[in-house]
């Protein structure tokens, strides 16, 4: 691949790492990155158009989540009549269907930020990627955040009906079979679990970056596919690589 590569993009996506090493440098400790919530909302914020400052948003969005000085951003009467005519997401979440982990609050952004894709335990399946694929290639969003969550019940669901054999109830079960296969078992008890929510996340999003037409774009630096979790005791988001 890289024999393919034009100094254009070889550019690009040494700009890229830089931009992303730099957020995940920022992130001391657990947390996604800690730059400086600015002072005061705006109207009309600048859109993030690269991955790097997608990411830098988000993890400034979190940090003011996590220290209760969020903004909440673009949900003024002139937002909302603004996003009458077309929508800029410039991230896509693809998290969980859990209450505790709703992408808009805990990464502190508004209307028309995020395209949010939730499913128990982020299970990929068909619908679930015919939407991530839909804001990266129609709507040019340039970074999909896979987020996975302390305490996931879904994971843990899947965990506990592998070791007993039962089956879960009614549809239920296809998020567990979904999930199987991404199940460490080289840990035990909680320790399962809590990897496995990890494992999880990394599988998905190996596959999200592996369809050919995203792919694609993450070769060009266009788009970062990204892992992350996100912490109910902290309210901090690490990224997991
Ligand atoms: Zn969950």
């Amino acid at each position: 691949m890289n024999s393919q590569d034009t100094p254009n993009r070889a550019g690009r996506r040494a700009l890229l790492r830089a931009g992303l090493t730099g957020a995940a440098a920022l992130g001391a400790g657990l947390t996604l990155g800690s730059s400086p919530a600015s002072a005061t909302p705006t109207a009309t914020r600048p859109r993030p158009s690269t991955p790097g400052a997608a990411l830098r948003e988000l993890a400034a969005g979190n940090l003011r989540w996590r220290t209760f000085r969020e903004q909440h951003p673009d949900e003024t009467s002139a937002t909302r009549q603004a996003l009458t005519t077309g929508q800029h997401p410039f991230a896509l979440v693809l998290g969980c269907i859990d209450s505790r982990v709703p992408p808009e609050l805990v990464f502190d952004q508004g209307l028309g930020d995020l395209m949010t894709v939730r499913s128990g335990g982020e299970v990929l399946d068909e619908a679930v990627l015919g939407s991530v694929a839909y804001g990266v290639l129609e709507l040019g969003i340039p970074l999909v955040l896979v987020l996975g969550h302390q305490s996931c019940g879904a994971v843990k669901a899947a965990v506990e009906a592998d070791i007993s054999g039962a089956r879960l109830p009614a549809h239920i079960q296809y998020l567990a079979d979904q999930i199987r296969p991404n199940i460490d078992r080289t840990k035990e008890g909680d320790a399962r679990v809590d990897a496995t929510i990890d494992a999880n996340v990394r599988a998905i999003r190996a596959r999200i970056a592996a369809e050919p037409d995203i792919a694609a774009k993450v070769a060009a630096g266009e788009v970062a596919v990204v892992g992350a979790r996100y912490e109910l005791t902290t309210q901090g988001v690490h990224r997991l690589v």
